[in-house]
């Protein structure tokens, strides 16, 4: 079937007055951006509707690239006709016969929104399905439960006729909801995190800690790939900060407090977060803890951690079952990444009895007994090195940004 265009259609309940025209904006700029390799594509906008017009250009392709795309709810390819019975009836039976599949029941469904039109919305799916009735001997009308529902949409310009929905990620476009740092760790939460975190319209830096040489060179290699991964779903690039933790975790780990390194660990990480995120002008801290998967996932283990840090932090899977976080993993594909087998730097220095219930002056004791330990964070932010990576750029790390926004 020669469908002409695409039509994106956003989730109409949060979006009232101007907040409606920002999320529009926003949207055909990510839609824009996600289509460059679609040369021929071009954009028409109506209210609550955004259209991408082939132009010959292939829909599957497309379509499979918008429905991985934020703020779009459901896309589904459409045939449009000059607004004239005959031609609507012949492209509704192009329509039937291009099908991949048999339907045994159906219905045509009209709505005529420019009234100057010859024949009533009633009238034309007695039209229409009269037409396409004689050719399938097998199918029926069923006004119900149909098994396909072609949608005909008479106006003045043209008619438009459609009947596959498919599903698309919702949430909001990329960039309306503000800027965070997400703490990328090479396991199988932190990327969903940061997947439902850019789902809700959020832009991320993300930061990972490593421990080169305990850590070795494929474990940075590992977070680069699941970073160029959230890049698709974000259609930008996105930056990435690696930060040097050797000397921190070497220190943390020569204290006579092993059952607080986890603990003085994950503080070090979000104190060296929150500089990161003071220059870069974000205002939150995306993770992917989930509640009691682990001893510092318990509340009192994150209620001390979390002192560390001022910002508001961003728990996406706090409630959530680790079956479900995989699953999700496995639909955005960071699955497979996530198992690859290198050491994280905090599996490296795990102790065999982490504290579940850290007291916080004792950890705060700790902390200011240990020499220079605000210097040796000093450093690590200085240290930090920072890479842009893109999904569609992967021979070039680093780039520069005017390119892209
Ligand atoms: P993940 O699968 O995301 O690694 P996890 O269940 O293994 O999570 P932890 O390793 O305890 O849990 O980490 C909790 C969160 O702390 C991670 O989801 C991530 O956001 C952050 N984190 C852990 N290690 C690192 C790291 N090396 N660099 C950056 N962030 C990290
Ligand atoms: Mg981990």
């Amino acid at each position: 079937m020669n469908y002409d265009r695409i039509v994106l259609r956003y989730g109409d309940l949060t979006m009232k007055g101007r907040n409606r025209k920002v999320f529009e904006d926003k949207m055909l700029k990510s839609v824009k951006r996600a289509m460059k390799p679609f040369e021929q594509v071009t954009y028409w906008r109506t209210y609550g509707r955004l259209y991408v017009l082939l132009n010959g250009t292939p829909h599957q392709p497309v379509i499979d690239r918008l429905k991985d795309l934020f703020g779009i709810v459901s896309v589904s390819p459409v045939v449009s006709v000059p607004t004239e019975l005959s031609a609507i009836q012949a492209a509704a039976l192009e329509v039937m016969e291009s099908l991949d599949w048999t339907p045994k029941t159906f219905k045509v469904n009209t709505k005529r929104a420019w009234k100057g039109f010859a024949h009533g919305s009633h009238e034309m799916n007695h039209l229409v399905g009269g037409h396409i009735l004689p050719r399938f001997p097998e199918l029926r009308v069923d006004v119900r439960q149909p098994e396909l529902e072609l949608k005909v949409d008479i106006h003045e310009e043209a008619t438009y006729l459609y009947w596959d929905s498919i599903p698309a990620a919702g949430g909001f476009p990329y960039g309306t909801s503000g800027k965070a740092m997400l703490l990328l760790s090479g396991g199988i939460d932190s990327p969903v995190a940061g997947w439902m975190a850019l789902r809700k319209g959020l832009e991320l830096e993300a930061v990972h800690f490593h421990s080169y040489p305990f850590t070795s060179v494929q474990a940075t290699e590992k977070v680069k790939t699941l970073a160029k991964r959230l890049s698709y779903y974000s259609g930008v690039p996105i930056r990435l900060h690696l930060v040097p933790f050797t000397d921190i975790q070497t220190k943390i780990a020569h204290g006579n407090q092993e059952n607080l390194t986890i603990t003085l660990m994950r503080r070090a990480m979000l104190r060296i977060t929150e500089q990161i995120a003071a220059k870069v002008k974000a205002n939150g801290i995306v993770t992917g803890e989930s509640l009691g998967q682990v001893a510092s996932q318990t509340l009192s283990s994150m209620n001390v951690i979390g002192r560390a840090a001022v910002l508001p932090m961003i728990k996406p899977l706090i409630m959530m079952d680790k079956q479900e976080i995989i699953e999700i993993a496995r639909k955005i594909d960071t699955f497979e990444t996530s198992i690859l087998p290198f050491e994280d730097c905090c599996t490296l220095f795990l102790p065999k009895s982490p504290s579940t219930n850290p007291n916080l002056r004792v950890v705060e004791r700790v902390e200011s007994s240990m020499e220079d330990y605000d210097l040796l964070i000093q450093q690590a932010v200085e240290g930090t090195e920072t890479v842009l990576l893109s999904y569609n750029e992967p021979q070039s790390e680093q780039r520069d940004e005017e390119d892209w926004f």
